[in-house]
Parts: C-alpha cells; structure tokens; sequence
C-alpha cells in the first residue's frame, strides 16, 4: 500500500510504450497507456464515444448546412413541386 492509499505494484512489470524514437534506433519505454502507447506517442484521437460528444463535434465541424440531409431533401421537394406546377401550367396552357 501506497502512503497516498492506492495498492502497490511493481514498476518493471508495466507495460511499456513501444515507440521507436527518432535519434537513436531504440524504443520510447515510457509507461504505456491501454493501447500500448505512452502520452506522447498515443497516436489519433479515436474520435467521440458518447451521444452528446457526438453532438457536438458535429456542430462544431458544421460550417453553414446547405449540404445536411435536411437542406438537401428540401430542396429536392422544392425541385418536385416546380416540376409538377411547370407541368400543370402547361396542361391549363393547352386546353385554352
Ligand atoms: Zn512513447
């Protein structure tokens, strides 16, 4: 037991950071996090894991939304409805 109250362990026995470094052809051997890497060289961000991280890297990358799925379905019904107004127009068009 530790004075601070968490158990004890052994200090040789932890995983190590298996890096290699840039000047000298040998490992990082800093203590390793879950992924086998120290702090230093974790590698990308693995990205959101919750709903609400989610939600907000999505509007932070989110720059006007005139290309969400929303915007783009719009538009398209816009489109449909022009089209079968033009196609109206022109029957009413004829049967004068
Ligand atoms: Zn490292």
């Amino acid at each position: 037991m530790l004075l601070n109250g968490n158990p004890s362990f052994d200090l040789r026995k932890i995983k190590r950071c298996g890096a290699k470094r840039r000047k000298r052809s040998e490992l990082c051997r800093q203590p390793a996090m879950r992924n086998g890497r120290c702090s230093i060289h974790g590698g990308k961000s693995t990205g959101p894991r919750t709903a609400e991280g989610i939600e907000r890297i999505r509007r932070a990358s989110t720059k006007h939304g005139r290309r969400s799925k929303a915007a783009i379905a719009e538009r398209k019904r816009n489109a449909e409805t022009k089209r079968r107004i033009r196609i109206l127009v022109d029957m009413c068009r004829r049967s004068i």
